[in-house]
């Protein structure tokens, strides 16, 4: 590797959603920083910003606002008032009301797609060295930094040093396994099914979450009046759902949901997401930190995925902030003692949303037997039971543990 490369403080590895966010938010602590990102902008395939909805919390959206990204997003955001759960077939059913919650909405609905441009149009007016589209191919742990080795369109290889390298390339995180730092993965044996369809009936920003004899259905409401479709499948079934015609596949979807919203009219484009829980057994390793996907990928059941990884990205920026203001002169971004403390932060977070959503996956998946009546009961009595409701809305806004200053609408440092 080059002698020569240019050093910085910190190079993230990855620009797709919490990548970026991550840029923005270590931006404002006027280290230098670097991004490599395999895809060009805007690019069709990057997978961080396509046509899927995305629910994000209430602390997400307060992240975005103090990022800056919040206003390129709000005409585009649809808030939720109020998210309905049921089950197909049995009569339970569940409420959570923003007015209840003493909040504006529960969340807001908006596509990956307009989130991608909006985080790349802020990262472009920023002092962050922006290298894309190149692919990080290896990484070597030298004294004081590591140095990544990446090469670019043409073929052409270069090298940068960083004294903190960030893992923020997704699930399958290379740079996460060049560090040593193993993940384990467990097959759902599931596939979601992404689309959008429009109803006879406006969705009055209601939220639906139905289980179905197939699997979950979560229905968001959109800036437009759609509605984001996220349906789980087996397998075998999801690539029938995909090839159907429109209309077949609109008269399961009828059949599966019901007419709370009237007809379903139109369908969009379908598109198939294989379902695996990812999570990588560290989140540090030496001058390495890890966030988002390349740290722990979920089953979007309950819309938690990005919103924990940009809470991860909140949180090293925090313990950058704080440890910055703590060592002064001799701040050196890739300490260990600093990547301890995201460490601890985060793996209790990421163990109570991974706990949640995966055990949310294995009662609604199950057709028979105590699950199905522990599922018919628990509706029932959670919608009585207003303590559990609360944990459960206090998980969706992103507000369970504890949460990044950014996330509170507090500013990244402290005043001196
Ligand atoms: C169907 C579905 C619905 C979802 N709905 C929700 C929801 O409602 N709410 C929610 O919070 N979450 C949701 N999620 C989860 C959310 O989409 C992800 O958590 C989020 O996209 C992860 O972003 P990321 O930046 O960590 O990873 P990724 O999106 O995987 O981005 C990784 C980036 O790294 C780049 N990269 C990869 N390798 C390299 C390399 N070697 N060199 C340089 N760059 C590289 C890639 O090009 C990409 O841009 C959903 C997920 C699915 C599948």
């Amino acid at each position: 590797m080059s002698i020569s490369a240019e050093r910085y403080d910190l190079a993230i590895c990855g620009g797709g959603l919490v990548g970026a966010s991550l840029a923005l938010a270590v931006g404002q602590l006027g280290l230098s920083v670097v991004l490599i990102e395999a895809l060009p902008f805007g690019a069709v395939s990057q997978p961080s910003f396509d046509d899927r909805t995305t629910a994000l919390s209430n602390g997400s959206r307060r992240i975005f606002e103090a990022l800056g990204v919040w206003p390129l997003l709000e005409r585009d955001a649809t808030p939720i008032k109020r998210i309905h759960v049921s089950d197909q077939g049995r009569f339970g059913f569940t409420r959570i009301n923003a007015d209840e919650q003493h909040l504006n909405a529960l969340g807001y609905v908006i596509t990956n797609r307009v989130m991608g441009a909006a985080l790349w149009q802020r990262l472009t007016r920023e002092p962050i060295r922006l290298i894309a589209p190149a692919r990080v191919v290896a990484m070597a742990l030298q004294e004081e930094v590591r140095s990544i080795r990446y090469t670019s369109e043409d073929g052409s290889e270069q090298s940068v040093n960083a004294r903190l390298v960030v893992a923020a390339d997704g699930a399958q995180s290379s740079v996460r396994e060049s560090a040593g730092v193993r993940a384990e993965s467990w097959d759902y044996e599931q596939v979601a099914l992404v689309t959008n369809v429009f109803t006879q009936r406006f969705h009055e920003h209601v939220a639906y979450e139905r289980f179905t004899e197939s699997g979950p259905l979560a229905l968001l409401p959109m800036s437009d009046g759609r509605m984001g479709v996220i349906w789980t499948f087996k397998p075998e079934l999801a690539s029938s759902m995909r090839e159907c015609s429109d209309l077949e596949f609109l008269a399961s979807l009828q059949s599966a949901f019901g007419f709370r919203l009237g007809r379903f009219t139109r369908v969009g484009a379908r598109q198939l997401y294989p379902l695996r829980l990812t999570r990588s057994d560290e989140h540090i390793a030496e001058r390495l930190a890890i966030v988002g996907n390349a740290a722990q990928a979920l089953h979007p059941i309950a819309g938690q995925g990005f919103n924990l990884g940009l809470r991860d990205a909140a949180s090293l920026a925090e313990v950058l902030a704080d440890a910055q203001q703590e060592g002064m002169d001799a701040f050196d971004s890739g300490d260990g003692l600093w990547l301890q403390r995201y460490s601890q932060w985060r793996a209790s977070d990421r163990s109570n949303i991974v706990r949640f959503t995966d055990g949310l996956v294995r009662l609604f998946t199950q057709p028979f037997g105590p699950a199905k009546i522990l599922r018919d009961v628990g509706m029932l009595a959670f919608d009585l039971m207003p303590t559990a409701k609360d944990a459960l809305s206090r998980l969706s806004l992103g507000a369970a543990g504890r949460v990044p200053r950014l996330a509170r609408g507090a500013p990244l440092k402290h005043a001196p």
